[in-house]
């Protein structure tokens, strides 16, 4: 396996969106996740490594992953979908919730999640 660098890290939010905190090495090239070890050095998880952690760059770089905001463009159910900017996407959000606040009042609005994994910061922010 030809390689630039190996990186290590743990499996929580950087991972494979879990958060048991396994030890990770990823292997780069050209900027690009290319393998995934266990890593032996980490002290919980000593150099082993799960199918879902395996499958990482697998899941980093399907062409279907959605990396980009999407916005309907058809009827509900009917599947089309247009790109649109984190801007437009951010600012519609913006436009929507506060008009629900002006409405109905901003506890009309319920924000909760689950586990955490990465939305912790973000939707602290957006309530
Ligand atoms: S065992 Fe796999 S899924 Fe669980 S925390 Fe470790 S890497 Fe993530």
């Amino acid at each position: 396996m030809d390689y630039d660098k190996v990186v290590t890290t743990t499996a929580w939010s950087p991972g494979p969106g879990c958060h048991g905190g396994c030890g990770v090495k990823l292997f780069i090239k050209d900027g690009k996740v290319v393998k995934v070890e266990g890593d032996e050095s980490h002290p919980f998880s000593q150099g082993r490594a799960c199918p879902r952690l395996l499958a990482l760059t697998q899941y980093m770089y399907h062409p279907d992953r959605i990396t980009h905001p999407l916005k309907r463009v058809g009827e509900r159910g009917e599947g089309k979908f247009e790109r649109i900017t984190w801007e437009e996407a951010l600012d519609t959000i913006e436009t929507k919730l506060g008009k629900i606040k002006e409405e109905y009042g901003p506890e009309s609005v319920l924000f909760c999640q689950g586990t955490g994994r990465d939305i912790g910061g973000p939707i602290s922010f957006l309530a």
